[in-house]
């Protein structure tokens, strides 16, 4: 009866198993490096992929795969891999299918470190990456190029909270033969169902959302089965395996070399953050959408940019495609710099630190931290401002956050009215 359970179900019970011999109710940590066989013909068995079995903790873990498997099933996809960062799935999706001299169309509003990564890193091995704002046709279309392979965004892109177009995004990409890779990070398949919206492969930083409240660092590839892997030259040696190709490559060959695996205990943690992921992730967007309106009416504050105010350009767009939500991540904007900080530093309950989506609220001025090692133009460019300020809610009573806000914004000196 799988396939008929809803979401929070299959959270919980998605995951037919074996019956454990101690009768444990969860999966227990199999803190193990590798695993004994019978004999010699069996382990040349396994070497030889004849036969499903565990060998060494690099390639795969029981612990890991119970937790891959749960997320795949929660994103309907047909098989995934976790990592042990979402850099590590990042890194590890496009070098599964980019070579030399191919290149990959991103969105211009992305994660500061996959920017990076895309910009800096793969172009010294020749792989490289034409930035586009995506939900522009003709954009997208004209970065397009015979060696393009796929085309890569975010669901909700912080801190400009920019939200990608599907329906533009994988009619053009589909047009032209294009992998739809998309980081679903900060909506995870509950509040996205990337499937449903024509993107073939989600990677996750499982280290958000996913893992409960920011207990671990973790990453995953998630393969939806909906692209024909015979378009994609890199996975060439597989196109024989059909819908496996990307997988095949990807753990017989990517993953294994790189060795960026999860650990087992690791991978107990965010099992146990799927079970209460919709859970936090209503709070967290409830307690968004409050700090939001709050922002937006207050005489200090220039700008708020929440895809879920009524008010943004992206209402539309992300009441479609996000259950009517909005995401745990507000942007707004202060007089300058120098206000910012203040701010920061007069909130009591709300911590300063780099990261979103943890059981926590949290905040960071992204100019200074995360985009320090943009120019002012690069980070004029990406709606980085010096008054910007980022804040991510957590599930705390709202009452508390609201008041932890609003004594901050009291502590800035008043410069007058600065709403257009
Ligand atoms: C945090 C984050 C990443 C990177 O994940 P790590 O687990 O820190 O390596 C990638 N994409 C998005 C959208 C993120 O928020």
């Amino acid at each position: 009866m799988q396939n008929e359970l809803r979401f929070n179900t299959k959270a919980i019970h998605g995951i037919v198993r074996k019956k454990d011999v101690h009768n444990s109710l969860r999966f227990p940590i199999y803190a193990t490096a590798a695993f004994d066989f019978e004999n010699a013909g069996d382990m040349e068995d396994a070497f030889a992929h004849r036969k499903p079995c565990h060998a060494y903790s690099r390639i795969t873990n029981p612990t890991v795969e119970f937790f891959e498997q749960t997320l795949t099933l929660l994103e309907n996809g047909f098989a995934g891999i976790a990592l042990s960062s979402g850099m590590a799935a990042l890194t590890n999706t496009f070098l599964n299918l980019l070579q030399k001299g191919e290149n990959i169309i991103a969105s211009k509003y992305l994660f500061g470190n996959t920017c990076s990564l895309l910009k800096d890193t793969f172009n010294k091995f020749g792989i490289r990456v034409h930035f586009a704002d995506v939900n522009d046709p003709v954009a997208l279309e004209k970065a397009i190029d015979e060696n393009t392979r796929a085309v890569f965004c975010e669901t909700i892109a912080n801190p400009q909270m920019h939200v990608t177009d599907f329906s533009k995004v994988s009619r053009i990409a589909n047009q032209h033969g294009l992998v739809v890779i998309t980081d679903n990070t900060v909506t995870t398949p509950y509040l996205f169902e990337a499937k449903k919206h024509g993107v073939h492969i989600v990677v996750h930083s499982t280290t958000k959302y996913i893992s409960g409240g920011a207990n671990s660092v973790g990453g995953a590839i998630i393969d939806l089965g909906n692209f024909d892997w015979s378009r994609i030259p890199a996975l060439e040696k597989y196109h024989n395996l059909d819908r496996f190709a990307f997988m095949a490559r990807l753990r017989k060959e990517v993953h294994r070399n790189f060795g960026s695996c999860m650990s087992p205990q690791t991978a107990f943690l965010q099992t146990l953050g799927l079970e209460t992921l919709s859970l936090r992730i209503d709070r967290s967007c409830n307690n968004a959408k409050i700090a939001a309106e709050f922002l937006e009416t207050h005489p200090k504050v220039k700008k708020v940019n929440y895809p879920g105010l009524e008010s943004s350009d992206f209402h539309c767009l992300a009441k479609e495609l996000f259950r009517g939500m909005g995401g745990g991540v507000l942007t707004f904007e202060l007089a300058d710099k120098q206000e910012a900080f203040e701010f920061i530093d007069a909130l009591c309950l709300i911590k300063r630190a780099t990261n979103i989506n943890d059981n926590k609220s949290l905040v960071i001025h992204p100019a200074s931290t995360i985009f320090a090692d943009f120019s002012p133009k690069q980070r004029q460019a990406m709606q980085v401002t010096p008054g910007l300020v980022r804040m991510s809610l957590g599930i705390e009573d709202h009452k508390d956050l609201l008041e932890d806000i609003s004594q901050a914004l009291d502590h800035l000196s008043w410069k007058g009215s600065k709403r257009q």
